[in-house]
């Protein structure tokens, strides 16, 4: 799996992601859908734009042209992580990347479980 990650913007003034790249080393979470034995490398990892999230359209896009097979949406959008607030955003701008992006790349709508993978 080669994934690019998309983040909420808002929530990156205080979270370094770290949830996520240890989701992917530990392979847990939406990870662990990963087929054993498949490597998991993460090949780009940038926030949604700010809101109302359309950059993510042309974000994602990048991320696909980089060589991303999945993308992933970080659980802060759609699971509201660390402080229970989720993206009023999230499941359009999910429906949109998944539309411009085609059939061909995975959709991943979180990464780890809320509110971090032990
Ligand atoms: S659109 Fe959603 S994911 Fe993006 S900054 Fe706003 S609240 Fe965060």
């Amino acid at each position: 799996m080669r994934v690019g990650i998309i983040r909420c913007m808002q929530t990156e003034d205080h979270c370094p992601g770290t949830a996520d790249f240890k989701a992917v080393r530990d392979r847990k979470g939406a990870f662990g859908e990963a087929p054993e034995g498949e490597s998991i490398e993460i090949v780009g990892f940038c926030n949604c734009g700010g809101c109302p999230g359309k950059k993510a359209v042309f974000r994602a896009r990048k991320l696909v042209d980089a060589g991303a097979d999945t993308i992933a949406f970080a659980s802060c959008i759609q699971k509201g992580t660390p402080i229970g607030y989720p993206c009023p955003f999230g499941k359009k701008m999910q429906e949109v990347v998944s539309k411009n992006i085609g059939d061909g790349i995975k959709i991943l709508s979180y990464t780890h479980e809320s509110p971090a993978e032990k």
